[in-house]
């Protein structure tokens, strides 16, 4: 049977990026009576500075918005990684195996530490804490974005080593990637990067909880190009190629039935009815958002709740390991 464990940091509001490329995706298996386990991974968060304030906001925006979104903390177990102790133990214990030089060459600590001038362990080893979260729940399937492929890679190597020098131990576990229509979205000022929590840039990215006027303006001012009709080209046109895959997943129209009804628009009317459906698809989710901010007591006890069943599969996968590495009596 599969079993499914996906992780989100809590550095920021979720952009249209998270919801498409991974909490639809989540809400979909969930859906689908998935066994799955959804952390959101504060651990990983501050292998980059946080402001200790800001992070604890972001920890209860995280958990208000994934229910907000759909998810239902009765069909999966939802927790905050740093209450289960098992993650920061595994991942210790998996350290001890992995090399350094394997994780020197993995394109996302090049690219996250290239402007650092002083690079924190932390940030040097997560991918080996994101190997101890998947690896913790024994988990066979991991839905992430395809700039995690490397890491899932490094997790699948760490754990056939473990399983040969300490016996079977873990299953391999597998990418799931987000259907290949629209795998990413970009930023909406330059159409050559993703969208991302950390663009310095706020405009770049549509908020799940900013205003709607906020919404519209950065639609408007998106970067698209010089040719005014409305077509799908994401080689050639990947401003507006993006629009309409946003445009696409807001209203479920396919892509040729958006392009079939934007003929007569130019793109700048185009904007305006991509902002239109973007508003109105995400003003219920704003409103539940904000009525779950009002009730922490409520996200807390998700959270301690679902910390609860996630320690006990985890510790139960770490009195195996404890036991493997002969760091454990029996009596
Ligand atoms: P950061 O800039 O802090 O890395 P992020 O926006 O990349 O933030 P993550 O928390 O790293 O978000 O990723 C959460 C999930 O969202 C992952 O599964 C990732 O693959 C997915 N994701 C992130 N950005 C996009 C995007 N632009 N389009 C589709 N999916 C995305
Ligand atoms: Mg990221």
């Amino acid at each position: 049977p599969r079993r499914i464990f996906s992780g989100i940091q809590p550095t920021g509001q979720i952009h249209l990026g998270n919801y498409l490329g991974a909490i639809a995706q989540w809400v979909k298996l969930q859906e689908n009576n998935e066994d799955m386990i959804l952390s959101i991974v504060d651990l990983h968060s501050i292998t980059l500075p946080q402001d200790p304030k800001t992070l604890s906001k972001n920890i209860l925006e995280m958990a208000a918005t994934l229910l907000a979104c759909g998810i239902d903390p009765s069909k999966v177990i939802l927790f905050q990684q740093s209450m289960v102790p098992a993650h920061t133990h595994l991942s210790w214990c998996l350290g001890c195996i992995c090399t350094m030089p394997r994780l020197a060459h993995l394109p996302a600590y090049k690219e996250k530490s290239a402007n650092l001038k002083d690079i924190p362990l932390g940030l040097f080893v997560y991918p080996v804490l994101q190997a101890a979260d998947i690896l913790a729940y024994k988990a066979t399937h991991v839905p992430v974005g395809e700039d995690q492929a490397q890491h899932i890679q490094l997790t699948q190597d760490l754990a056939r080593m473990f399983n040969n020098r300490f016996g079977e131990t873990f299953p391999t576990p597998h990418c799931i990637f987000p259907g290949s229509d629209f795998a990413r979205l970009r930023s909406l000022r330059d159409p050559a990067k993703k969208m991302s929590k950390s663009d310095p840039d706020p405009k770049s990215r549509i908020c799940l909880i900013d205003p709607p006027d906020e919404i519209v303006k950065k639609i408007k001012k998106s970067v698209t190009d010089f040719t005014s009709e409305v077509t799908y080209d994401p080689e050639n046109r990947p401003g507006v190629a993006n629009l309409i895959s946003i445009h696409s997943f807001v209203t479920g129209k396919t892509v040729s039935q958006i392009c079939d009804e934007a003929k007569n628009l130019n793109t700048g009317q185009y904007k305006l009815q991509v902002a239109d459906a973007v508003v109105s698809h995400v003003a219920p989710i704003q409103k539940k958002i904000s009525d779950l901010l009002h009730n922490q007591d409520f996200l807390l006890q998700v959270l301690e709740s679902g910390a609860e069943k996630a320690t006990e599969i985890s510790e139960a996968t770490l009195q195996e390991v404890k036991d493997k590495l002969g760091l454990q009596f029996k009596r």
